[in-house]
Formats: C-alpha cells, structure tokens, sequence
C-alpha cells in the first residue's frame, strides 16, 4: 500500500518526474523500443510510452488471459461455419462496398472448393475496464482483431521499461507485479509451426505490409526472430505481389522466385489498401496453397457486424453447444451490441441511440482505429443514413465508460505531465487448425494501449495512444 501511494505521489512531484522521464526515454533508446519519425522512417526517436504501468486487477488480467483460447476457438468456427457467416452479412454486403468485396472473394473460394486444410490465426482481443464497478472495473470486450491485429513485438519491452522505472522510483518491491508479454517468441513459434506444416523447408514467410506503417520495427523483430529459426521472411506490399507473384500448376505461390508458405497479412483491411491491382493479388494469394494469416473467411468473422451478431441470445451456443461453461466465459466480456439493419428491430436501435447517443457507439464496417462515431456525430451520421440501406453498414454499441487513471504520457516534443487517461488492454492469441485439428491454441502476450481520457477513440497510429502495460493488483498484489 504505501508503495502504491509512493507511485501516486510522484505523479506531484515535476522534477522527479523530469528525471524518470529522461531515463526512461534512454532505455527506449537503447533496449529496442525505437519509432520512426514521421518526416523520415530514416529516423527515430522512442516509442511513446507511459512512464507508470496501469493498475489492473489481478483476477481480471487472469480472466483475459483465461479467456483468449475460448475466442482463438469461436473465431475459427465462425470462419467455418458458411451459412452463419452469410446470414450474419447478408445486409451488410448490400450496403458496404468492402465488406461485398471480402465477401466475394469468400464465395468464390467456397464455389471452387479452396476452403484451406491449414489455417494460422493471430488474434486480439482489445479491452476497457469499465467504471460501474468499485472493485477494479469489470473486463469489457471492445472488438476482437482476427486481421489488423498488430502492436505485438513492441509490447514486449514496455515490462522491463516500466520495472526499470519502478526501480528508479525507489518501487524495487512493486516491480514483481509487472507481466511481462512474450508476443515475438510466441508469434514466432506459432509462425513456424504453420511453415513446418508447410514443409518446404526453402519456402518463407510473406509479411504483407504497408510502407507508411509506422510501427514497423515491431514487424524486425519477428522476422528477426524467425530467421535465428532459419526461416526467412519477404516483406513488401501489395504492388510487390502483385508484380513478382504467381501461381504455380499446383497453386504453390511464389513471390520474387521464393515460395510463400504462409502469407501474414498487416496490409489490406481497410479500402484505401487496395487498388483493383490488389484485389487481384488478393484474391490470387487466397487462391494459392500458402497458409494464410488470416484467410478470407477468418477476415469476415472479424468483422464489426459479426460481432454485434455474436452478442445475440442463442448464438454462442449455436459454437459451443455443450459448453455453457464457456459461453459464459465469453459473454461475462460482452456489452450490447445492436443492429441497425432496415427492421423494426433496427428501427427501435436507432431511435434509443438517438434518444440517449452518449450511451452507444456507431460502428462501420472498418478496422485501424479512427471510424467509429460518438455524441453529437453519432446522431449526425443517424440523421443522414435515416431508415435508408446505408444504416445497415453500422453496427451500434454500448459504450463502455473505462477507468480513469493517471499517468504521464511520454511522447516527442511534450513535456513530461501527469493526466488523466483510460487504458485499452489487447491480449493476442494464436492457433492453427489443420486438417481440421486444432494444432495450436495459446495466449500469445498482451499489450496495453493507453490515451488521454478526453479522447473516444485514436490510436498509437493516430499519434494519440501510447504503449503500456499493467502492473497487477489485489490478491498477492499491491491493493488498489
Ligand atoms: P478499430 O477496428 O477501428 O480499432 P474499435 O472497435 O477497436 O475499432 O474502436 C476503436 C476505438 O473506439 C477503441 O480503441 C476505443 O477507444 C473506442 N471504442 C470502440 N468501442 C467502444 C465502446 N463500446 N465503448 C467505448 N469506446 C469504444
Ligand atoms: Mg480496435
């Protein structure tokens, strides 16, 4: 306890806080948490941190944990299960141009019989700890990524800057409460695994990227990671697929003369990555026998709309029929979700959020951070679609209100200020089903993502959150 408050105290104290905040950049520097400058990826400076891990209780971050697997599974049955996804999407493909697009491409791979015996998936799951409960906040699911779910590698070193702060601070005691994430060793093992199931030892890893990704050294350390495994990695964009790429007489895929045993998608979520070249690349990597990270169908289950479908009476049972032990599990996560399809149903959705628009969300089809509509644009995007189809590419959301902590926020050119910020807790889990087995079914680390409490929505991206992690409380912890 008194340690605790010790941590509080520094938050009032500017010139213990400049000290911590120098080091504490200087261990960026030079523990691997660099990150490029946006006026040349030929510079770098540190990656935005928190000064101070946020306290998170121990039996909720256990709870996330607990909970990965169950939702690596839901995931890969949704992927399978042909007739729900169709149903779940059937107004979302007439009303949203991308989500017709992917759906296509998931058709054209069920009509020519391609469903692929192998499939690798890299999830996370994103978290709030909402307010409404004194004991620490209950764990709040905010989406699940089965495409865009990045950030890993980077995580990894947030734990030893944040115990060598600790330590600076005279905390020596709270620095066992910290959890470290393994997300480059766990990624990569999970990688590898999908190449040997490939088993052509000279085929390698395609990181399908975007060259204005900034969080790109997070990408080195994976592929770093997989070349002492003697595995090799091409990473380039869709334009280089699209030009080098091909399709051997048995659908291996080769790009710049190497064959691709498993294609990692960190580009294509969103319509500005695609220009018609790389729908056809795309839909030629699909079509290819290389594993893919995630394949179409695993892409659509991630969708904003399939979630809201998920949050339905009766649909988590429709996966786990004779485990309400883990429909609980995953529903304790769950905040209403609602359709705002062209039905009475969506009709009464639509009329409460514009009745209350600080309780909900307005969610499109869209995945990066950014998109999403609060208060008086939430009712201004209401009033434009009106009872029209465009309603149906929304979702709409309970909005989660998140703890308010305090921290300080360590970003270029700002000074080093306590404030008050809310806290998003991602949790990445992999698997691989093959041959209809689940091979592989693991927590893969967790990152933190933490910005200031003014703002709804932004990302690292966005040059609004920053990277964090959780110090633990309660139970053998520090008491909150
Ligand atoms: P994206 O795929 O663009 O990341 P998200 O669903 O994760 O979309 O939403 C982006 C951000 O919007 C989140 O990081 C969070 O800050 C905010 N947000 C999303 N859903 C909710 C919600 N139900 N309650 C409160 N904030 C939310
Ligand atoms: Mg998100």
């Amino acid at each position: 306890m008194k340690a605790y408050r010790t941590l509080c105290e520094l938050m009032d104290n500017p010139e213990k806080l400049q000290v911590l905040a120098k080091e504490a950049k200087v261990f960026c520097l030079l523990n691997g948490l660099p990150y490029p400058m946006r006026e040349s990826p030929e510079l770098a400076t540190y990656a935005p941190v928190t000064l101070f891990p946020t306290p998170v209780r121990g039996a909720v971050f256990e709870q996330a944990l607990a909970v990965q697997p169950h939702y690596n599974l839901l995931v890969d049955k949704i992927s399978q299960d042909a007739a729900f996804l169709e149903e779940a999407l059937s107004s979302t493909v007439l009303a949203d141009d991308f989500t017709d697009r992917l759906f296509n491409i998931h058709k054209q791979m069920l009509a020519e019989g391609r469903a692929s015996p192998i499939v690798l998936g890299i999830n996370r799951s994103d978290y709030m700890l909402d307010q409404s409960e004194d004991q620490g906040g209950l764990l709040k699911l905010v989406e699940i990524n089965t495409f865009a779910a990045g950030a890993f590698g980077t995580s990894d070193t947030i734990a030893p800057l944040h115990r060598h702060v600790l330590r600076l601070a005279g905390l020596e005691g709270l620095r066992s409460s910290v959890p470290d994430s393994n997300s480059t060793v766990q990624l990569a093992s999970a990688l590898q695994r999908a190449w040997e199931l490939y088993a052509r030892p000279q085929a390698a890893i395609l990181f399908l990227v975007d060259d204005a990704e900034m969080i790109f050294f997070s990408h080195f350390k994976l592929i770093n990671e997989l070349r002492e495994r003697g595995i090799s990695s091409i990473r380039n964009n869709f334009e280089f697929v699209h030009k080098t790429g091909w399709l051997s007489s048995d659908d291996r895929l080769f790009v710049d003369g190497l064959e691709v045993a498993v294609v990692f998608f960190r580009d294509g979520y969103v319509p500005g990555h695609y220009t018609e070249e790389s729908w056809a690349t795309r839909l030629l990597m699909e079509r290819s026998r290389a594993i893919k990270c995630p394949d179409i169908a695993t892409h659509l289950a991630g969708t904003k709309k399939v979630q809201q479908v998920l949050a339905r009476p009766g649909v988590l049972e429709r996966f786990f029929p004779e485990q309400p032990q883990v429909v609980q599990q995953i529903r304790a996560t769950f905040v209403g979700s609602y359709t705002l399809d062209q039905c009475p149903e969506g009709d009464r959705a639509a009329a409460m959020a514009m009745d209350s628009p600080d309780r909900y969300v307005l969610k499109p089809q869209r995945e990066g951070g950014g998109h999403n509509f609060f208060d008086a644009d939430l009712v201004r995007v209401l009033e434009e679609v009106g009872a029209g189809l465009g309603r149906s590419s929304y979702i709409l959301m309970e909005r989660i209100r998140p703890r308010v902590e305090r921290n300080v926020l360590l970003r270029r050119d700002t000074p080093p200020e306590p404030c008050d910020v809310v806290g998003e807790l991602g949790v990445f889990g992999a698997y691989i089903r093959a041959e209809g087995e689940m091979v592989l079914n693991v927590v893969a680390g967790h990152v933190m993502r933490t910005k200031p409490a003014e703002h709804s929505q932004g990302g690292v991206n966005q040059g609004l959150a920053v990277f964090d992690n959780v110090i633990l409380c309660g139970g053998n912890h520090l008491p909150l």
